[in-house]
């Protein structure tokens, strides 16, 4: 007869874990099949800041999924609210309307429920002060609609997913790498795995494919997204190369989404191709709303203060890409250095400080006059105002192309400092089309038999943007629904 589970699940990340762990409550049997060796498990959930977007109505609910908060730290913060209509408004301005509105509904209105149940789990939850707040009077200040994050980030969510999983029963393999599907008389009925001691079969009574996007997969970027993309230094883990995908296609599900669209961000400039385990997200660099970026040439060519970080960042990596040799620099001075947040602070950082502009422009090897007049004809078109980190401040530098909308202040106190940076993609947008019950759906939109999906792997919920934090709770909320389907259509 061979191997039988009720469910077998393809990958081991946040997605793929939180469908294993839904099943096994339903009561089934399930195995999660993981392509990378033990050592190097987790994913793109390894390398997160784990960080979840959820909406919410009043401080409160933050604090009930938050254990051990004394009366005087939440006296100390100001989280105030975001609301489901914020979170879906949020969505449908990044996307520029195009979400589909099944999956953008069970995004919002499953996210607390899903913070609630993953608390319930064992996964446990921590302000995310460092990265989503700055001291106003006392208290901090949140922004941006993204207030918590998984204890030890990237790192303490996959480990605790995986804790969680073999507690509940979930059996893992490791070096299991599914290479296609079985399909059946009632649709999918198995998996294919290719190991180190060969090729076997495994039966199932359902399939959760959650095994990432393509954007570890240089020939699938360049040809989906463009040839500069061939190039990319890749965030996260090698081993999302769009297998599942391709799984779920030669099998008739129908393509959706964004396919010429990823997530990507500024990323220093000497990080290795792939994602690197104990450096994790600091490669990125995030505080650019708080001064300029310029190309090689000394060139402005985005508006660093359009919206919070939280909304720019994603597309902001395909920016740079368009520019020479694929690089920018990060100008800071010293008003706003002390501002930066913690990954501007790692030994392994491209940074160059000098006290003057041509000095600083020498170091980071950027066109001297370029820079020197960019600064100038910035530092001139800044308008009085007050600066607040805080808040859309309006403070904006005006009459130039791009304008800079908020946060503009003139670069004119020495030292100054530049960081180098790149573009690093985060994950594709291009995927599976699944229903609200996270079934894969063939090309005349009927469900196959089967076969569930969940994560970075499915598309139409992201269009050329992406409100931060909305990753791991898209894959939470949709594996877990796909967990609690294939464990039902299996019983
Ligand atoms: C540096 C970085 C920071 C990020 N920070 C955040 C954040 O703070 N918040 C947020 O919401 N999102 C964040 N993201 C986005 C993040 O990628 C997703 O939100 C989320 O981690 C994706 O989870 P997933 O389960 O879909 O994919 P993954 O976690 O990548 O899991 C897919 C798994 O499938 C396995 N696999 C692939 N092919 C096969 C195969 N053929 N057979 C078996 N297994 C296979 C892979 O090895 C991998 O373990 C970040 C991403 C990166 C790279």
């Amino acid at each position: 007869m061979g191997e039988r589970y009720d469910v077998v699940v393809v990958g081991a990340g946040n997605a793929a874990l939180c469908a294993a762990l839904s099943a096994a409550e339903a009561g089934a049997s399930a195995l999660a099949l993981e392509k990378a060796p033990r050592y190097l498990r987790g994913g793109n959930t390894y390398f997160t800041g784990g960080l979840f977007r959820f909406a919410y109505d009043a401080p409160e609910q933050v604090f009930d999924l938050v254990a051990d908060l004394t009366d005087e730290e939440r006296a100390r913060v100001d989280l105030g609210s975001y609301p489901e209509s914020a979170f879906e408004a949020d969505l449908a301005r990044m996307t520029d309307g195009r979400a589909d509105a099944e999956l953008a509904r069970v995004l919002v209105s499953r996210s607390y429920s899903t913070m609630a149940w993953l608390r319930d789990k064992g996964v446990r939850w921590a302000l995310a002060y460092g990265r989503q707040a700055f001291e106003r009077d006392g208290r901090a200040r949140f922004w941006g609609g993204l207030v918590l994050e998984a204890v030890g980030g990237g790192v303490g969510l996959s480990d605790r997913l995986f804790e969680l999983a073999e507690r509940a029963g979930v059996e893992v393999e490791y070096e299991a790498e599914a290479v296609g599907l079985e399909m059946g008389e009632r649709g999918v009925s198995g998996v294919v795995v290719r190991g180190p001691h060969g090729t076997r079969k495994v039966r199932a009574g359902a399939v959760a494919l959650a095994s990432g996007g393509f954007q570890a997969n240089a020939e699938m970027r360049a040809r989906h997204l463009g040839p500069a993309w061939a190039s990319a230094k890749v965030r996260g883990t090698q081993f999302d190369t769009g297998d599942g995908i391709r799984m779920a296609l030669d099998a008739g599900a129908q393509a959706f989404g964004d396919w010429g669209g990823c997530h990507a961000v500024a990323w220093d400039l000497n990080a290795p191709a792939f994602g690197d385990r104990k450096i994790g997200d600091l490669h990125q660099k995030h505080s650019y709303p708080l001064g300029i970026v310029v190309d090689v040439e000394g060139r402005r060519f985005v508006d660093e203060g359009a919206d919070f970080r939280n909304y720019t960042y994603a597309r902001y990596g395909r920016e740079i890409l368009t520019r020479p040799h694929g690089a920018a620099f990060q100008i800071f001075d010293a008003k706003t250095v002390e501002l930066l947040r913690d990954e501007y602070r790692i030994p392994q950082v491209s940074k160059v400080e000098a006290d003057t502009i041509e000095g600083l422009a020498a170091g980071l090897g950027v066109e001297p006059d370029g820079l020197e007049r960019t600064v100038a004809e910035f530092n001139a078109a800044v308008r009085p105002g007050a600066f607040d980190p805080a808040k859309l401040d309006g403070k904006s530098a005006d009459g130039i192309c791009p304008p800079k909308s908020n946060w503009a202040l003139p670069l004119d106190t020495p030292p100054y400092v530049g960081y180098a940076v790149t573009c690093g993609i985060t994950f594709t947008f291009g995927g599976l089309r699944v229903d609200g019950r996270a079934r894969v759906l063939d090309s005349e939109g009927r469900p196959i038999g089967g076969l569930y999906a969940a994560g970075e792997m499915v598309g139409g919920l992201f269009y050329g943007n992406y409100p931060g934090g909305s990753g791991l709770m898209a894959g939470a909320a949709l594996g877990r629904a796909a967990g609690e389907g294939a464990a039902g259509v299996s019983g």
